[in-house]
């Protein structure tokens, strides 16, 4: 069954193609107007051939009336001018011409058939009330014209001349003229389907090279140029592309800048631990202080390393994936006094005042756990980046779209230019310092992680050693 729906499916994928679709047009395009030129063109011909014979039969029934009353002919039917021109146009125009009297008696036929009989018919009986009648065959086979013959003087309808002529010669012409059409058709056709492939050929081929740049590069190729000479359209696609190759790279580096600074973080307490295991086995009779000593410092490195694994499984759980959220209404003045409760104790060792500011009671829908680590790595740090007896003021204020969390402190503050990098993974002002307080470099990253998520933003201000302020803006309704 697959089976079937993918042949039918292949089998109708070529009508999507673009190239197909375009030479279709260029000979519809071509080909209907120059088929209806055609047409059009030898039916023309054919009705102004009719037209001009009939005009000319015209003029001739002019003269042959003309004759008639000058003549006198109904009162003497031998005059040889007249039968000459009867005979003549007759035979030029391979027809038969009837003069027929006013009692409807037919006095000359070219013929010679059916002179002296009488004819009733209503187009002779019209042209004897004064109408010019002209009746052309369909197919084109014949044509009759009636004519009257008035008296100059008296203005009277003295008779009717009836002409019938083929105009088979005319149609013949007609034909000819429709094969020569039609085999100028076929050459036309023939020349345009041959113009259209190379034309189609050549829109196609700058498509081809975009597609075989991009497999280039999608095999690994980065540095392939992208062949787009010839369209804008496509230079559009191929910026993009490049675009979309280079964030592609970015994330790679970052990937791998990720991965370099995680196993060199794990490598540091992990050595320092082999090395303290080393110096005790290869001791001997170490005294019992010396391993309990080691062992509580091998203790330290495993805590490092248990803190490090957590900090970054913290990072990935945040890292801007709405769908982990877990939003709940939360009366933030609460949440934030319930944060500064437990961070109390490590402030007071260090004599720091801990102050807490809040302008309004505020209820907003967030992930209390993720925002919690957020603000409570904010407060922790402007605690352990702090001086002693110093200070550490926290506010809280919301207008009617979000809510302001400040963390001021009067510690050490942050080199201006290394402002925007706190916020990067594993980054650190003072390494040794961050070692000391226990910092993993992730806390920033979890925050900034964190109030991203809930689309809301954070910023630093600082000066080196009078103090830093993160200012935090979330939505007060969360937003996916
Ligand atoms: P850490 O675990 O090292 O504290 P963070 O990501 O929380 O990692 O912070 C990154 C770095 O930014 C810290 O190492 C510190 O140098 C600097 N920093 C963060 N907050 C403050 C602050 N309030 N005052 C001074 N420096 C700070």
């Amino acid at each position: 069954m697959l089976v079937i729906t993918l042949n039918i499916k292949s089998k109708f994928s070529v009508f999507k193609s673009l190239r197909l679709r375009i030479f279709v047009v260029l000979i519809l395009f071509g080909i209907v107007p120059v088929s209806l030129y055609c047409i059009i063109s030898s039916k023309l011909f054919f009705s102004n051939a009719i037209s001009q014979r009939v005009s000319e039969l015209q003029t001739h029934a002019g003269i042959i009336s003309n004759l008639v009353v000058n003549s006198n002919f109904f009162a003497n039917d031998d005059l040889t001018e007249l039968n000459t021109e009867l005979s003549q146009v007759a035979d030029v125009y391979k027809g038969r011409i009837l003069i027929i009297d006013k009692r409807l008696k037919i006095v000359k036929d070219t013929y010679a058939l059916e002179n002296g009989k009488t004819i009733i018919s209503k187009e002779i009986i019209e042209t004897f009330n004064g109408v010019n009648n002209i009746y052309i065959n369909d197919e084109g086979q014949y044509v009759e014209i009636t004519v009257p013959i008035t008296d100059s003087t008296t203005k009277e309808t003295v008779g009717v001349i009836f002409m019938s002529f083929s105009t088979e010669n005319i149609f013949q012409l007609y034909e000819i003229r429709v094969r020569e059409n039609i085999v100028f058709v076929i050459i036309f056709l023939i020349l345009l389907i041959c113009l259209a492939l190379v034309f189609v050929n050549r829109i196609g081929r700058p498509f081809k090279n975009l597609s075989a740049s991009i497999k280039h590069i999608a095999l690994g190729d980065v540095d392939t140029d992208f062949a787009y000479n010839g369209y804008s359209e496509l230079e559009g696609i191929a910026e993009s592309y490049t675009v979309m190759v280079d964030e592609l790279q970015q994330t790679e580096l970052s990937r791998q800048e990720f991965v370099s600074n995680v196993s060199h973080e794990l490598k540091t307490p992990i050595t320092s631990m082999k090395v303290l295991a080393e110096s005790l086995t290869m001791q001997d009779d170490v005294p019992v202080e010396l391993y309990k000593e080691f062992m509580v410092d091998i203790c330290d490195e495993i805590e490092r390393v248990n803190k490090i694994i957590n900090d970054l499984l913290t990072v990935v759980k945040t890292d801007k994936n709405v769908s982990t959220a877990i939003i709940t209404s939360v009366n933030i003045n609460e949440f934030i006094e319930k944060i500064l409760k437990t961070l109390r104790p490590i402030a007071a060792k260090r004599n720091i005042e801990l102050v807490y500011e809040s302008f309004r009671p505020i209820t907003a829908e967030v992930d209390e756990v993720k925002l919690g680590m957020a603000i409570n790595n904010l407060i922790e740090n402007a605690i352990k980046y702090n001086v002693d007896d110093g200070w550490v003021r926290v506010s809280l204020n919301a207008d009617h779209k979000y809510f302001y969390i400040k963390v001021a402190d009067s510690g050490v503050g942050i080199p201006e230019e290394l402002q925007e990098k706190i916020f990067e993974r594993f980054f650190r002002v003072d390494k040794a310092r961050s070692r000391e307080t226990g910092g993993t470099g992730l806390g920033l990253a979890i925050t900034r992680n964190a109030i991203l998520l809930h689309r809301g933003a954070i910023k630093v201000y600082s000066k080196q050693g009078e103090g830093s302020l993160f200012t935090v803006r979330i939505p007060l309704n969360f937003q996916t």
